[in-house]
């Protein structure tokens, strides 16, 4: 039976519901008077439930369709201004006890190079990152209880902060790892990370235990239910995700706004962000074997149904796609991408040996950081490097109403501008710090109070004479 309070997987992703959904949504694909009203009431930016959202995902009528995208652009406008927050990956670990069939760190690989990073390896690795100019990272590990138990996360959380290289520091740990305990959460919470993400991978129940037959990723519930024990364990900011290719697109954006439905129902809150990645090659997976790949046009609809759906939801796009697919999908409402990312464990420091591969797929857009943060410049975004809602304890309901209050752009905006003059001071070639310095100055104008906007050229100032770390 379908309950979006339940605390049972089975109940707040109910299969019935989603095959319902589905059918509703095939029914009314043409039922333009209905679509007509959901666009209505999606342009109140108030969101829209799965049944809605599925029905426009099933639209294919062209003019329909083209209000979709000019009103997830317009909603990003309005809720998230131009900025684009920065991030990168950390692989710690790729041992894994799992055996999910899409993945190379699954444990019957045995010619991929089993790699756990060090303290002092993450020293070097994070220096590398900060000597970029990262300050945000997203720590990622394979599950395995005697290689990468929780004290080794932890350990690497509290190493990671602790490094601080020339201006470099790194200020927001986001983690990536295996579903776990109420308890191993609470200690995530004290180490002070940023948002716990966990992809779904796929919220088809039956698929799941396949693409999953051995090890503890196999339980679809414990799996499901990750997210309502994070947020009991205190964690406020979780990001879903789901790896589109494996199941019918469909079904999985249904089962991902019921997930949020549900956690908005349960803890009061929803999710923080969503990410979207789709299967690559890497060792060992050839990702054409997964029969539900979806095209670069239904994954644009996707981005921009997920962000009228939800549209205080941070959306995140790695750098599985490139260059071009990030393009066309930045301006429908994404608000996070990573930037020279390594999915090998350890290589930000050093490149990896070809015989030592680590990697966990296949990267698209392999640009460097300078390289990226000019590109989003020259396009319009203002590339930023703030971590400080979390800081600032603005996390769960707080940033939520801290976004619906409209009052970002007294606050995101100015935080957005001067971690962007940290990275042109500290980390930008000539180029990117000339189209920077324009930006930042024309972007002043945009700040609508008065007094913050002085405040915030104030620091500016003070960044030039080498202080750091200012935020609203
Ligand atoms: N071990 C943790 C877990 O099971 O959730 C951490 C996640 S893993 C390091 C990060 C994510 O990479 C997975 O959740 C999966 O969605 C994604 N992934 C795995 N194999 C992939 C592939 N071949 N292409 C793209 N993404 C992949």
């Amino acid at each position: 039976m379908y309950n979006k309070a339940s605390l049972k997987a089975e109940e707040f992703i109910s299969h019935e519901e989603i095959t319902a959904t589905l059918a509703y949504a095939e029914e009314n694909k043409e039922n333009f008077a209905l679509i007509d009203e959901i666009l209505a009431k999606a342009e109140l930016c108030k969101g829209l439930s799965h049944r809605e959202a599925s029905v426009l995902l099933a639209c294919e009528e062209p003019t329909r369709v083209a209000r979709m995208y000019t009103m997830a652009e317009e909603l990003k406008k309005k809720f998230y201004g131009n900025r684009i927050v920065m991030f990168a990956p950390l692989y710690l670990s790729n041992y894994c006890i799992n055996g999910c069939v899409y993945c190379p760190y699954h444990m019957k690989n045995k010619h991929i190079a089993r790699k756990k990073l060090t303290q002092e390896e993450i020293v070097r690795e994070v220096t590398a990152l900060q000597d970029m100019g990262h300050k945000r990272l997203a720590l990622e590990a394979g599950e395995d209880p005697v290689n990468n138990p929780i004290e080794y996360i932890l350990e690497c959380i509290d190493t990671i902060y602790s490094i601080k290289h020339k201006n470099g520091a790194i200020r927001r740990v986001n983690v990536n790892i295996a579903a776990t305990t109420v308890e191993n959460y609470r200690k995530l919470k004290d180490a002070g990370i940023g948002t716990y993400i966990l992809f779904q991978e796929t919220y088809h129940k039956e698929s799941y235990e396949k693409l999953h037959p051995t090890g503890p990723k196999h339980d679809y519930a414990y799996h499901t239910e990750a997210m309502d024990r994070a947020m009991e364990g205190g964690i406020d900011d979780v990001g879903l995700g789901v790896l589109f290719g494996l199941e019918l697109y469909k079904y999985e954006f249904a089962g991902l706004l019921m997930h949020a439905e549900h956690l908005e129902a349960v803890h009061g809150v929803g999710p923080h962000t969503i990410s979207v990645p789709r299967i690559k090659r890497a060792d060992d997976i050839d990702p054409t074997v997964f029969d539900n790949g979806i095209s670069d046009d239904i994954f644009a609809k996707l981005c921009a149904l997920i962000r009228i759906s939800v549209p205080y939801t941070g959306m995140i796009i790695s750098t599985r796609e490139s260059k071009e697919v990030r393009e066309k999908v930045i301006r429908l409402g994404v608000s996070q991408i990573s930037g020279a990312s390594r999915t090998s464990v350890g290589g930000y420091c050093e490149p990896e040996p070809e015989e030592e591969n680590s990697e966990q797929f296949d990267v698209s857009d392999k640009r460097t950081l300078d390289e990226v943060v000019r590109w989003l410049m020259e396009f319009g975004y203002i590339p930023s490097f703030c971590t400080a809602c979390y800081r600032e304890g603005r996390t769960g309901d707080r940033f939520m109403s801290l976004c619906k209050s409209g009052q970002i752009q007294n606050c995101c905006h100015p935080n957005a501008l001067m971690t962007l003059k940290e990275y042109l001071m500290d980390y930008a070639s000539e180029e990117t710090k000339r189209i920077g310095e324009a930006l930042i100055q024309a972007e002043l104008n945009n700040i609508p109070k008065e007094k913050v906007r002085e405040v915030c050229e104030d620091h500016l100032k003070k960044i030039e004479e080498g202080i750091r770390d200012f935020r609203f």
